[in-house]
């Protein structure tokens, strides 16, 4: 990722920022930054425990217990196994006002770590059927430890707080065993009701300059879709393809035609989009001219009107290409992850906040990112900000750095605490400030 910083629209967007905001905002930060710094020992600790101990998505037993423990002992009302192994703690401030969700997903992936830790995970599984190392590869380990901080935080300010804040503690989000995704799976176990949420906040660790917060208005992260074609033609010798429907060519075919959707039949000038073939399954030998050709494709997209327009032309490209050849095609497209698209309005009103939480370290404008996160499911159900935290170590090179998923990938504890700062002030100020 390539990022520039965000002179300009800072300077715009702290125009907006209420005279209620700005209210003895300097004695409140103090406080918050006198707890961020009092929880520091313990979020490295809490971090260096869960990154040894990683689980898969859909067994987040232990980390989601100790979450859960944590809380308790913080005296928030607390809700366990929402939507598979989710946690949500409910901390009901002095005064009335708003609902504020705070969210950190909990599971780990299917990767054997190569960063030699003192707290390295040695941590074996079997995922689909493979024998895998389990690795907090994409950071997670860093998420629960900030939003445990974030809890202890604001449990100690709780007779100030006007409003409620919900933390919300989310399984199976890089994967799901069971189809449904961990948010989409706590929200239909209501996770979002009793109170209804007003709005949500976000962390996530990318190899970024140490201790800033990138993040953008309106889409950041892509929509991500998988579908699937299957070509039907009809089987023959390869030496006699006359006889038959030649679904590897038919497949050839359809694979070179998708590739005129984004770059000749839609508008790329305000979003991009992506069309990616991943897979082409067909045929056992070479002279056998398949009957079936199998294509998996990722689709990432920013705008939920032209994913549509985008999946209507897949299905007529691959009918259109099929028929010329007297095959048929079965086009299937899956759920998946909407686009994280950061409330503008939100965005704005908060972006002083992120920038006396990132301090010294800065915050920086994104640009687009075509990976996904399905924090967007929450961000349907209420106005959201989705929010990056650099944990490259002090003075290294982000284009260096090993990215997210790797086996290598790092975060250095140090931008921890600006994590944890950005979290509270995030939902003190939305508090403060009213709905
Ligand atoms: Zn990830
Ligand atoms: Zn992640």
């Amino acid at each position: 990722m390539t990022r520039r910083p965000a002179l300009l629209l800072a300077a715009t967007f702290a125009l907006a920022s209420t005279a209620r905001a700005q209210k003895g905002v300097g004695a409140l930060d103090a406080e918050i930054q006198r707890r961020v710094e009092a929880v520091t020992a313990k979020v490295v600790t809490w971090r260096r425990d869960i990154h040894e101990h990683p689980e898969l998505s859909g067994e987040e037993v232990r980390t989601s217990r100790l979450v859960a423990e944590h809380l308790r002992a913080l005296g928030l009302d607390v809700r366990t196994e929402v939507g598979g192994h989710g946690v949500v703690g409910l901390l009901r401030g002095g005064k009335p006002g708003p609902v504020v969700a705070l969210r950190a997903d909990m599971d780990a992936l299917p990767v054997e770590e190569q960063v030699d830790l003192p707290f390295k995970s040695r941590v074996k599984a079997t995922f689909l059927g493979a024998p895998v190392g389990v690795m907090h590869a994409c950071g997670h380990d860093n998420h629960v430890a900030i939003l445990m901080g974030t809890a202890e935080v604001l449990a100690g300010m709780k007779a100030m707080l006007p409003g409620t804040v919900k933390f919300v503690f989310q399984p199976a989000e890089e994967y799901s065993p069971t189809g449904v995704g961990g948010a989409e799976s706590m929200l239909r176990d209501g996770a979002f009701e009793n109170p209804r949420v007003d709005a949500v906040f976000g962390l996530h660790v990318f190899p970024a300059s140490h201790g800033a917060i990138i993040t953008r208005p309106g889409p950041w992260l892509a929509a991500a879709n998988d579908a699937t074609i299957i070509i039907k033609g009809k089987q023959t010798h390869g030496a006699q393809p006359w006889n038959g429907v030649d679904a590897v060519l038919v497949g050839a075919q359809v694979v070179t035609a998708l590739q005129a959707v984004v770059s000749r039949q839609v508008d790329i000038t305000r979003v991009p989009a992506i069309v990616t073939v991943g897979a082409f399954q067909a045929g056992v030998r070479s002279n056998i001219i398949p009957d079936s050709a199998v294509l998996r494709l990722s689709i990432r997209t920013f705008d939920a009107a032209m994913k549509e327009d985008i999946f209507a032309r897949i299905r007529r490209t691959a009918e259109g290409v099929a028929a010329a050849s007297g095959a048929t095609v079965s086009v299937t497209f899956d759920p998946g992850v909407p686009a994280t698209v950061n409330h503008p309005a939100l965005t704005r009103r908060m972006w002083p906040t992120l920038q006396r939480a990132a301090g010294a370290s800065g915050v920086i404008e994104s640009e687009l990112v075509t990976a996904s996160e399905d924090f967007s499911f929450f961000m349907e159900k209420a106005p959201g900000l989705f929010i990056g935290l650099g944990v490259n170590p002090k003075g290294s090179d982000p284009r260096t750095a090993a990215p997210n998923h790797s086996p290598f990938f790092f975060a250095d504890e140090g931008a921890l605490p600006n994590g944890v700062r950005a979290m509270s002030m995030l939902a003190v100020d939305y508090l403060l400030g009213g709905k």
